[in-house]
């Protein structure tokens, strides 16, 4: 029986079992391989050198006092990979990474762009409106935000965004990058694609354009 560490960390939703080691260990100053081959010596540990092995996750969930569905997010949704990429800064440590399919590429309770440099977005509430719509709409269709038609709606919108958008977006947050500044757009058009012929996607484009009537929506 392994007892947890004398310190708590806290998870954060869909962080990986490296990510939390490190963060873990680190906050009881041990080091993860020193802890880890303390633990195989006593024969607590599984012989593998598999960092993904089921039996350090559970030494992990363990040490950790955490419960059973740590380190249980999916590897693959709907057939696409789901990638390990870092989390929210303010939602746990500078450093923390992991899998989550069911967002895409904003904090909406810290406002803060995941892409990049995490910036906050308080002023560009189109990302924040977009992000939305990509939980609400794409996510339960198994929208990853690396799926192939992610990758081609990025395509898309990299040339079909005007200059002068662009520029205008530019200017709503601290360290703007391209990824940024057409994930609005880039949205849209993933939605375009997996739309029902004859649905309600338009409604969010029209609803966007009232709201930022400046901003041109490219809708296939
Ligand atoms: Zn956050």
């Amino acid at each position: 029986m392994i007892e947890p560490l004398p310190i708590p960390t806290r998870l954060i939703g869909g962080e990986a079992v490296d990510s939390y080691a490190t963060s873990h260990a680190g906050r009881n100053r041990f080091r993860v391989e020193d802890l880890e081959r303390t633990l195989r010596a006593q024969g607590q540990f599984p012989k593998s050198k598999a960092r993904s092995h089921p039996g350090r996750k559970a030494v992990w969930r363990a040490l950790g006092g955490l419960h059973e569905r740590a380190f249980t997010e999916p590897q693959t949704v709907g057939g696409n990979w789901v990638i390990d990429r870092p989390l929210c800064h303010r939602c746990g440590n500078r450093n923390a990474q992991g899998r989550r399919p069911d967002i895409g590429m904003v904090c909406v309770k810290h406002r803060r762009w995941l892409g990049g440099p995490q910036v906050d977005l308080s002023r560009f509430g189109e990302a924040l409106v977009a992000e939305r719509h990509w939980r609400r709409a794409l996510v339960p269709r198994g929208i990853v935000v690396e799926a192939p038609v992610v990758l081609l709606a990025a395509e898309s919108a990299r040339v079909g965004l005007r200059k002068g958008v662009l520029e205008q977006r530019s200017e709503l947050v601290s360290v703007p990058s391209p990824d940024l500044c057409q994930w609005p757009v880039r949205t849209a058009r993933v939605w375009s694609v997996v739309l029902p012929a004859g649905g309600q996607g338009n409604c969010l484009v029209m609803a966007n354009r009232s709201a930022h009537p400046g901003v041109r929506w490219c809708w296939p």
